[in-house]
C-alpha cells in the first residue's frame, strides 16, 4: 500500500517548550512506522498554547531533528494556537449541553481544600463544590467579582474502557481522575479563559481524523479523562497505543538530569541518524524471529507491529547504540565517511590538499571499520595530519630490548619511492631477521615510532599510508 492510500491518521503533537527530545522522537518513530506499516498519514501538530514556555527556537530545533531522523510528516503542521476559536467553541458546547459549568472557586479555597485532604491523608482531588449552583449562588459570585474556570464533570461512578493496542484491556474508575476537571483556565465569568491540555487535544484530534493516538504510557490517565470529552462532544474516539517509557541505567524515567537526551544533543556527539533512528525502534520494540537488530526505517515499517512493543520500560543502552553507530559508518563506506568527516578535519584547521584526496579516502577506508562515533574519525585521523607525541607504552616499547636495533634495520631497508604490500611484508620479515627478533617485536615498535601508540588501524595499511605521504623515515629517525 502506497501513503495515503488508507485512513490510518495518526499524528505527533510536541510541545516546543525544549529542544527535542528523545522520547518525542521514540514516539515520532512508531508513529511513523505504524503510518507506513499502514500506508496511512503522519501528521504534525505544535503544540503551543503554553504562552510563556513555547518558543520559535524550539519549534525550528523540534522540525529539523524530524527531518534529519528521516521522519517526514505528511502536509503541514497544524499550529495548535491557531484554533483557539474551535477550542472555545467546543467548551461552549459542553457548557451547553450541561457537561460543563463555572467553578468560581478562588485559589486560597482550593488550597484549603487540599490541606485539609493531606491532613486527612487523602488523595487531593477537586470536591465538585460548585458543580450544582443555583442561578442565585451564581450571580453572587459575578457580583462579588469572582472569576471563574470551566470544568467538565467527571463522574465518581463513571467507568472508562478502551482496548489499547500495547497494553490490552484498561479500564478507569471516575472517582480515580481527580473530580471534575478544569477545562478552561480563569476569566470573567462571561468569557471562556484559555483552553487547557485535555480538551484541546481531543478537538484537535477529531478535527484531525486522527484514527491512532499513539503516545507515552505517562498519558494513560490523559486518555482516560479525553475518552470522556469525547463521549460529551459527540466526537468519535480514535484507538490508543501507549508506548513504554525510556528508563536510565537506575530504572527510572530518563530525565534531563540524565544528561543527553536531546537528538541535536546526539547529533553533536558524531551519532548517525540511521543508527539513532535504529536505536529508537529498539527502545520498546523487538524485531520477529530471523530480523537482524540491525535495520533500516524501511525495513522496520515493513515489519512493525503493536504486537512486538513491550509493556515493560526500555532502559537505554549507550553500548547497543555505539554499536549500532559502528556498523552504520562502515555500511556507509569510505566515500560516504570522507564527506562527513571532511568538515570536521576542516574545523581541525588541517591541510586538507583538495587536489588529491584519495589519499583521504583511503584513510577513511582504514580507520573506518574501528570507529564508533563520527568524532573518532578526527582522534583517529590526527596522527596522519602532523606528527604525533610518543605516549609512555610507546615510549616503553621503543626502550625495550631489540626495538632500536630494528628501527635501524628498517631504517636502512626502506625504499625512496614507493612502497608496496608485498614488499613492506617481507621488510618487516628482514629487519626481524637482521636484528635477530620475532616479527612481534618489530611491528610493535614500528607502530611505537609512526603512530606514538600501541593502538591504532591496521599498521601495514598504516605505514604504506604514511610512506605515502612521505612521513615514515622521519617518524622512524626521531626514535633513534
Ligand atoms: N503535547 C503533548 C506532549 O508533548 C502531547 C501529548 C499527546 O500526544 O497527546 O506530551
Amino acid at each position: 500500500m502506497g501513503a495515503g492510500d488508507s485512513a490510518v491518521r495518526v499524528r505527533l503533537a510536541p510541545s516546543p517548550t525544549g529542544t527535542l527530545h528523545i522520547g518525542t522522537a521514540r514516539t515520532a518513530v512508531f508513529n511513523w512506522l505504524f503510518a507506513r506499516h499502514q500506508g496511512g498519514q503522519f501528521l504534525l501538530r505544535i503544540e503551543d498554547t503554553d504562552k510563556e514556555r513555547s518558543k520559535p527556537e524550539f519549534t525550528e530545533n523540534i522540525l529539523s531533528g524530524l527531518k534529519w531522523l528521516g521522519l517526514q510528516w505528511d502536509g503541514e503542521p497544524v499550529i495548535q494556537s491557531e484554533r483557539i476559536a474551535a477550542h472555545r467553541a467546543a467548551i461552549q458546547q459542553l457548557l451547553d449541553s450541561g457537561h460543563a459549568y463555572r467553578c468560581y472557586a478562588t485559589e486560597q479555597e482550593l488550597a484549603a481544600m487540599r490541606e485539609q485532604q493531606a491532613a486527612a491523608k487523602q488523595a487531593p482531588r477537586y470536591d465538585n463544590r460548585h458543580r450544582d449552583l443555583s442561578p442565585e449562588q451564581e450571580a453572587a459570585f459575578v457580583a462579588e467579582g469572582r472569576q471563574a474556570t470551566v470544568r467538565f464533570r467527571i463522574d465518581d461512578g463513571a467507568s472508562i474502557g478502551w482496548t489499547d493496542l500495547v497494553r490490552g484491556e484498561m479500564r478507569w474508575a471516575g472517582s480515580d481522575l481527580g473530580g471534575d476537571m478544569v477545562v478552561a483556565r480563569r476569566a470573567p465569568a462571561d468569557q471562556i479563559g484559555d483552553p487547557l491540555y485535555n480538551l484541546v487535544v481531543v478537538v484537535d484530534d477529531a478535527a484531525m481524523a486522527i484514527t491512532h493516538v499513539i503516545r507515552g504510557e505517562d498519558h494513560i490517565a490523559n486518555t482516560a479523562k479525553q475518552l470522556l470529552l469525547y463521549g460529551a462532544l459527540g466526537a468519535q474516539a480514535p484507538v490508543f497505543a501507549h508506548t513504554p517509557l525510556i528508563l536510565n541505567q537506575e530504572g527510572k524515567k530518563l530525565s534531563k538530569r540524565d544528561g543527553v537526551t536531546s537528538i541535536s544533543d546526539f547529533q553533536a556527539m558524531g551519532y548517525t541518524a540511521e543508527a539513532l533512528v535504529n536505536y529508537m525502534t529498539l527502545l520498546g520494540w523487538s524485531p520477529p524471529e530471523g530480523m537482524d537488530e540491525r535495520f533500516s526505517l524501511e525495513q522496520a515499517a515493513n515489519a512493525f507491529g503493536f504486537e512486538r512493543v513491550n509493556r515493560a520500560g526500555a532502559r537505554f543502552d549507550w553500548d547497543k547504540l555505539n554499536w549500532l553507530n559502528g556498523q552504520v559508518l562502515k555500511e556507509q563506506g569510505p566515500a560516504v565517511l570522507l564527506e562527513q568527516l571532511l568538515p570536521l578535519w576542516q574545523a581541525k584547521g588541517w591541510e586538507l590538499d583538495k587536489a588529491d584526496n584519495q589519499w583521504q579516502a583511503d584513510l577513511c577506508e582504514l580507520i573506518g571499520p574501528s570507529m564508533t562515533l563520527l568524532a573518532d574519525g578526527v582522534a583517529q585521523a590526527e596522527p596522519f595530519f602532523s606528527c604525533p607525541p610518543l605516549n609512555e607504552a610507546a615510549q616503553v616499547q621503543l626502550e625495550s630490548e631489540g626495538a632500536k636495533p630494528v628501527l635501524v634495520a628498517l631504517l636502512a631497508l626502506l625504499p625512496p619511492g614507493e612502497l608496496g604490500s608485498e614488499q613492506a611484508q617481507k621488510l618487516l620479515t628482514e629487519a626481524a631477521t637482521s636484528a635477530g627478533v620475532k616479527k612481534g617485536v618489530v611491528m610493535k615498535s614500528l607502530r611505537a615510532a609512526l603512530l606514538g601508540s600501541l593502538q591504532g588501524p591496521d599498521l601495514l595499511a598504516t605505514w604504506l599510508l604514511l610512506h605515502r605521504l612521505g612521513q615514515d623515515r622521519a617518524r622512524i629517525e626521531r626514535c633513534l
